[in-house]
């Protein structure tokens, strides 16, 4: 297969397959090689040659490299000799600095592929500023060489939603540069099929001005979920983007109002039930989809986008 179509099998996985065992995950290093590493030598293609960090495999490829690439052997995942042999064509030297990369692939027409791992904390509530900038600055100088590169951002802790308006933005400019950018969180809630990323915001009619434009969290595509009664009407929870819908696993981000948010009002006394109510019918939405009107109790569910 060319390097195009298993980049995009690569970004694919990257955005829902499973992360198995996320409790074990606590580095860089843990989360390239319990996650990253085999899902790319998961994807089944004979023609794309990947190189991967040895990680203190001594094993060669057999009888030897250059007899296993042409078919005629046996590819050893992490070989250390090809590992060093690809640094000869997969750095990027510039500036006075040799950039590597964390995974190089390249196909029998000479098309290659970079990718760049990162693993951050965004626990109590740390801003990893210069981490996604060395980060991101990785995956530009690589795509000035490569045909693709993939950016993967494993992290721990939670995105502050105030810092988190332009990520859209940087990602389709990304994309038109050929880079794709996937952002996995590892401190998730388990269901069904679905990694739950809960995000508590104070207000939902937060309001940021960029560019003379208003946005809105209800600005983006999702269900948002109301409370309702005879007296009121309250948004209390969004269930960001369709992924989920669509592939029926993998990451979801839900945002739900504070129990102290003063959005409340005259419901703060019921706050905590509330909310109760709304994760159950969020589980509920999760397990049969459902997402128009009533979906349990006062909670009610409307597309957006
Ligand atoms: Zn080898």
């Amino acid at each position: 297969m060319p390097i195009s179509q298993f980049k995009e099998e690569f970004v694919a996985r990257l955005k829902i397959d499973q992360i198995r065992e996320k409790q074990l995950i606590l580095n860089e290093n843990d989360f390239e090689q319990k996650f990253i590493v085999p899902t790319v030598f998961a994807i089944n293609s004979t023609d794309i040659f990947l190189y991967s960090h040895p990680w203190g495999n001594k094993v060669r490829c057999a009888p030897d490299c250059d007899s296993a690439r042409e078919g005629k052997g046996h590819i050893r995942e992490g070989c250390p000799k090809c590992w060093k042999k690809s640094k000869d064509w997969g750095t990027v030297n510039a500036f006075g600095t040799q950039n590597k990369f964390d995974l190089v692939a390249e196909d029998t027409k000479d098309g290659k592929l970079a990718v760049e791992i990162k693993f951050v904390s965004f626990t109590k509530g740390r801003r990893p500023d210069g981490e996604i900038q060395r980060f991101l600055g990785q995956c530009t100088l690589a795509a000035s060489k490569f045909d693709f590169v993939v950016g993967v951002c494993g992290y721990s802790g939670m995105l502050n939603p105030e810092y988190d308006w332009d990520t859209e933005k940087f990602k389709h400019w990304a994309e038109k540069h050929n880079i794709d950018i996937v952002f996995r969180c590892i401190s998730t809630e388990t269901f069904a099929n679905y990694e739950i990323e809960w995000i508590t915001l104070p207000s939902f009619k937060f309001k940021r001005f960029l560019e003379r434009e208003e946005f809105h969290y209800t600005d983006r595509h999702g269900v948002k979920l109301y409370y309702k009664d005879e007296k009121q009407e309250l948004l209390v929870g969004f269930i960001e983007g369709y992924q989920w819908y669509h592939a029926k696993r993998g990451p979801v981000r839900i945002y739900i109002l504070t129990h102290d948010s003063k959005e409340w009002g005259e419901l703060l006394r019921d706050a905590k039930q509330i909310l109760n109510e709304l994760k159950e019918a969020i589980y509920e939405v999760l397990e049969r989809q459902p997402f128009r009107g009533r979906i349990k109790g006062n909670i009610y569910g409307s597309p957006n986008g």
